[in-house]
């Protein structure tokens, strides 16, 4: 009896511990979500997910701008490119990924401040699946921010989400051993949650950064001198601040980051390569920064405890050999490309990227062309042009390192 009464209070434990766990570790089959539904109703928003299991969920709100974030287990997604309908009522605007591994994400961009009135799993009914259900209603914004703390206070995020601290490393550069290959980090913009740039065909910016820095990384390794390493190869989020810390734990000597724009006049088309500064070289070079440091928010990442203070000091600490050495592979990358793909004119130019910010890492960031760009477009999706890319890079990276070899005077 006494065992009997032991394993059913084992029962009750593991079934009230298994939804935590579950968000971090899933061993058994994947859900699915088999529809995703909007609906604005008079007295709310309505946005449902059916799904072929039961999940947890955990919801959060996030200010400035204003969002909703569920974070629910790792699933498998309805297709995001074929949904119709991805604004109505309170909801401007969704996405849906991978956000760490164990975890999707669906972040919800909201009108205004929002109220979640209601969030639940109804189990399978007249034909449906499970069905998880979030109801949104308009609120003020102090109610907005009062109902934010609350929630904070209630729930942690994923536990891989809060280590991304920046490693302590120290600033001077290790001697390789002689022989030892050159890592050099290639970084695939976007992922999971946070598409990117989308062509007016519907290719996500996400998908062809991955493709060309697969082809980059072939194309460096086939040389026999270089290791690459992706900072991801499968469509997950990473935060800009982790990227730059994958490329300082592989003791990288260079750091690649690749993207593809969109911009409103159609016509402009071509890649160019970037370089941080603190002061950016035009106008939209700064535009083009500060889209792609808004990965982070699209992400649903709370940035509320980052302060600005920390970023200047990666400033102040990215040294001016750092800067200068990037600026020197640059050149060198906009060289290189030029004989084999269509660059932009001016195609060196400088912002503050966040991903660009290693202190003693050299990094360039790549557009690779823009897809609001027909022209671009279908060239980025053929892998033959992906292929001169990859050898435009590898042959760049080789040309940067002989010349820090002679410097060296090795
Ligand atoms: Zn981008």
């Amino acid at each position: 009896m006494l065992r009997l009464i032991i394993r059913f209070g084992l029962f009750f434990l593991l079934g009230f511990v298994a939804p935590l766990g579950a968000m971090s570790d899933y061993a058994y089959a994947k859900a699915e979500v088999k529809e995703v539904r909007l609906a604005a109703h008079k007295d709310k928003t309505r946005f449902v997910l059916d799904i072929t299991e039961k999940v947890s969920f955990r919801i959060f709100t996030l200010s400035n701008p204003y969002r909703v974030v569920v974070d629910l287990p790792e699933m498998d997604w309805l297709n995001e490119e074929n949904l119709k309908k991805k604004a109505g009522g309170h909801v401007a605007n969704f996405r849906y990924g991978l956000f760490i591994p164990g975890t999707s994400r669906l972040v919800l961009d909201v009108k205004g401040p929002v109220k979640i009135k209601k969030s639940f799993i109804l189990p399978p009914a007249n034909g449906k699946p499970y069905r998880f259900v979030l109801d949104l209603v308009g609120t003020s914004p102090d109610q907005f921010m009062a109902d934010m703390k609350a929630r904070k206070a209630k729930a942690r995020p994923p536990a891989a989400a809060r280590a991304i601290i920046p490693l302590p490393r120290t600033l001077e550069r290790s001697q390789k051993p002689k022989g030892a290959k050159r890592v050099v980090v290639i970084d695939p913009g976007h992922g999971g949650v946070d598409p990117g740039a989308i062509s007016l065909n519907g290719a996500y910016e996400k998908r062809i950064t991955l493709a060309v820095a697969k082809e980059i990384k072939k194309q460096l390794e086939a040389t026999g001198k270089f290791k690459a390493i992706l900072t991801r190869n499968r469509d997950i989020f990473i935060p800009l601040r982790e990227r730059v810390n994958i490329a300082r734990r592989a003791d990288a000597e260079l750091f690649i980051s690749i993207h593809a724009d969109t911009i409103k006049n159609r016509r402009i088309r071509g890649a160019s390569v970037y370089t941080l500064s603190e002061k950016a070289s035009d106008k939209e070079a700064a535009a083009l920064a500060e889209r792609e440091n808004k990965a982070d928010v699209i992400g649903g990442m709370d940035l509320s405890h980052e302060s600005k203070e920390v970023s200047d000091i990666l400033i102040d600490l990215a040294r001016r050999d750092t800067m200068n050495e990037s600026a020197h592979f640059a050149e060198g990358l906009v060289k290189k490309l030029k004989g084999r793909i269509k660059v932009l004119r001016n195609t060196h130019r400088f912002a503050g990227f966040a991903v660009l910010k290693a202190p003693d890492v050299p990094s360039v960031l790549v557009e690779l062309g823009f897809l609001s760009n027909r022209h671009d477009e279908k060239a980025l999706r053929n892998p033959k042009y992906r292929e001169k890319i990859g050898m435009g890079v590898a042959d760049a990276v080789s040309y940067y390192f002989k010349k820090v070899e002679k410097a060296q005077g090795s």
